[in-house]
Formats: C-alpha cells, structure tokens, sequence
C-alpha cells in the first residue's frame, strides 16, 4: 500500500511520534530516521527516536544524534512507556519486527499506527501504512521521496539532507550498486542544490578510522582472508580474541566485507564474527546470486539479493564448516558474470 493521504491524514495535526530502526544501526538505518525525525519536528510533532543497540560514533555528528534514545543502555520503564503512548510509531530500515530484538514485541502489541518505510526483501506483515518499496537504493531514499510526496520537500533543509545524504551515500556503495538508480541521481542534486555537503559527509563516514582499525584491517586481510576459487568465493572469520586483541568497537569491522568481494573473480563473499552471544555474518555477492535467499535458508537472516546477514548459534569454527560445507551445493550459482 502507498496512500500518501492516509498519511497526510495521520499527520494533520501534531502527533506523539516514535521512530525505530534495526540492531545496530548503519548510516542509511540511523540517517533515514534522523532525517525522517528533524522533517517531523519542523511539522509541530513531538519526535522521539530510539535504536535497539549502540550504533557507530562514526555516526555521531548526524543531526538529533544527541537525543536518541539507545534502548539496550536506556531504562527500560522509560522506553516501554514512550512505546505505548506513541501515537505513531515509523519503523525504518528493517522489514520484521525481530530484526529490533526485545523491542519487537512491545512495538507489535503498541496502540500507535505503525508505518513502515523500507526497502528490504519479503518484508513482514505487521504495519497499518506501508511506504516500502524494495527496489529502492536506500530507506533514505524512500523518506526522500515520502516528504516530497507530503508535498513539502521544501521542509528539507541541510541538517535533515546530511543524514538522508549518508543514507543513500552508504546504501549505494557510494553509488556504484546497481540499485543507483536516475532517481538517487536526482535526489543528490536537490541536496546539493540545498547546500549539503558530500564530501565532508564522505569523509566523516569513511576517513575517520582510529589508527588500531587500520592495523585490524590490515590483518584481517593478511592473515584472516580465505579464498575459494573453485566456488568464485572468499570470506573472513574473526575469532571474539582477535576483536579484543584490537580494541573493537561497533562499526570497526563495517565495510570488511568489501575487500573479499573486491578480488577479481569473486562474486560471493562473507565475513563471520564471533560475538559471544552469537556468530554474525555479513554476506555480499555480485550478480545473480542472492544471498538473502542463502541467508534465510541457512542462517537465520535475510536482506537483498546482494547484501544480507544472518547469524548462527553454533561455534566460530562450526559455523565456518557449515558455511564451507554448503559451498558444493551452490557451484552452479557461483559463476562470474558473462561480462
Ligand atoms: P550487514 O551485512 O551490513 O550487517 O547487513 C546487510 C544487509 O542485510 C542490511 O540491509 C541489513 O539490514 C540486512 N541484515 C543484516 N543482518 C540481518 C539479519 O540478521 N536478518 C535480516 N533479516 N537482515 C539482516
Ligand atoms: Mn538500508
């Protein structure tokens, strides 16, 4: 459903309003929401943002940052209240409610409307207004769209376009995914007509690595990286010790997955990280190969054809076996693209 008149409606007069996003927030789960939250504070609505976990200080400079709301460091009273008297709830950036952990379950059973604005693959049925759309590049791209069809894109000042900028900047691969499309084209060029400003966003989300990064990087690479050429495979497993060992912190292992889908030929890549309460994995692929089918049949996951995650319960090394293990049976599907 895409009725921008229900939500006109909902929004006609000024409303207690809750935005929420996924575990672990990325730029374009955090952007789209800060972004969303700054256009509805200008409305007159009382905006309340609040992030399952921790997300990035990588992040950190975005318009609202201040104010939000981290649910596993926060009082849970408090947040359960702000749950239940929202009179609008916006769920950004995820398509099932058990990607937002405990929150869930409280958003599920909440009497507010619940709007949900994403674009990730077979999303579940539990909003009253749907505005996603799968083919979008980035939730941020879909806000976008979403204020200009209120028929108030003028309300889109800097502060709001910097976090929807850093949205579709990091969705698209800084526009190189196939998902960029004339639209985000389009979109960019009203944002620099506004004054934003990419590259400062560009390095404030890229070049700001702490020098222990690097180094973690450096060995991931060296000393962590295995490559299946029979599968046109690569990926890294890295022990809950080896993120210790380099002083880890939330968003220090993003992009890693990158570097194996960037060696010549390979079109599948993950990276599989012990962190103790479970094994995460960060899947990317190249071409026809969806790793949100490959994550929702073996690993819990879901998310686009090329970019998933999923997770396991088992060992480090017992989820690298069966990870290695269903390789065989996925030979055909690995194969480079013909140009
Ligand atoms: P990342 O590898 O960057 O964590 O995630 C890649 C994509 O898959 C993102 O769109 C993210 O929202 C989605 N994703 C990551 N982990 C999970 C998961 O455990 N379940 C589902 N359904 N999607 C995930
Ligand atoms: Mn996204």
């Amino acid at each position: 459903m895409h009725d921008i008149n229900a939500l006109k409606e909902l929004l006609k007069e000024p409303k207690e309003v809750m935005i929420t996003t996924h575990h672990k927030p990325d730029a374009d789960a955090l952007g789209s929401s800060l972004g969303l939250a700054g256009y509805l504070k200008k409305k007159g609505h009382r905006v309340t943002v609040i992030t399952p976990s921790d997300y990035p200080n990588f992040l950190s400079w975005m318009s609202g940052n201040n104010d939000v709301i981290v649910y596993s460091e926060s009082n849970d009273a408090l947040v359960h209240r702000i749950i239940q008297e929202s009179q609008v709830i916006f769920c950004l950036d995820f398509s099932a409610l058990s990607r937002i952990n405990e929150m869930g379950e409280y958003i599920r059973q909440a009497k507010g409307t619940k709007v949900l604005i994403d674009h990730h693959l077979e999303p579940e049925n539990f909003a009253d207004l749907d505005y996603s759309n799968s083919s979008a590049a980035a939730t941020a791209e879909l806000v976008y769209d979403l204020i200009k069809d209120m028929g108030e894109a003028d309300m889109i000042d800097t502060s709001i376009g910097e976090c929807l900028y850093a949205g579709i900047m990091t969705d698209t691969g800084s526009f190189r995914h196939p998902s960029t499309s004339k639209n985000v084209h389009l979109i960019i060029a009203d944002l620099l007509h506004i004054g934003v400003n990419t590259s400062n966003i560009h390095r404030l989300i890229y070049d700001s690595s702490s020098e222990l990064r690097l180094r973690f990087l450096g060995y991931a690479l060296k000393d962590k990286l295995v490559v299946r050429h029979e599968y046109n495979t690569a990926y890294i497993a890295i022990s809950a010790d080896d993120l210790k060992a380099y002083d880890s912190k939330t968003g220090d292992t993003e992009g890693l997955v990158n570097f194996a889908l960037s060696i010549e030929g390979i079109v599948f890549a993950a990276v599989i990280i012990d962190r103790v309460q479970a094994v995460k994995i960060s899947f990317r692929s190249v071409g026809d190969f969806s790793v949100n089918e490959f994550s929702r049949k073996h690993f819990n996951g879901g998310g686009h054809r090329n970019a998933a995650g999923g997770m396991s319960l088992e060992s480090l090394d017992a989820t690298v076996a069966k990870f290695e293990s269903l390789l065989p049976q996925y030979k055909d599907q690995l194969v480079k693209p013909v140009n």
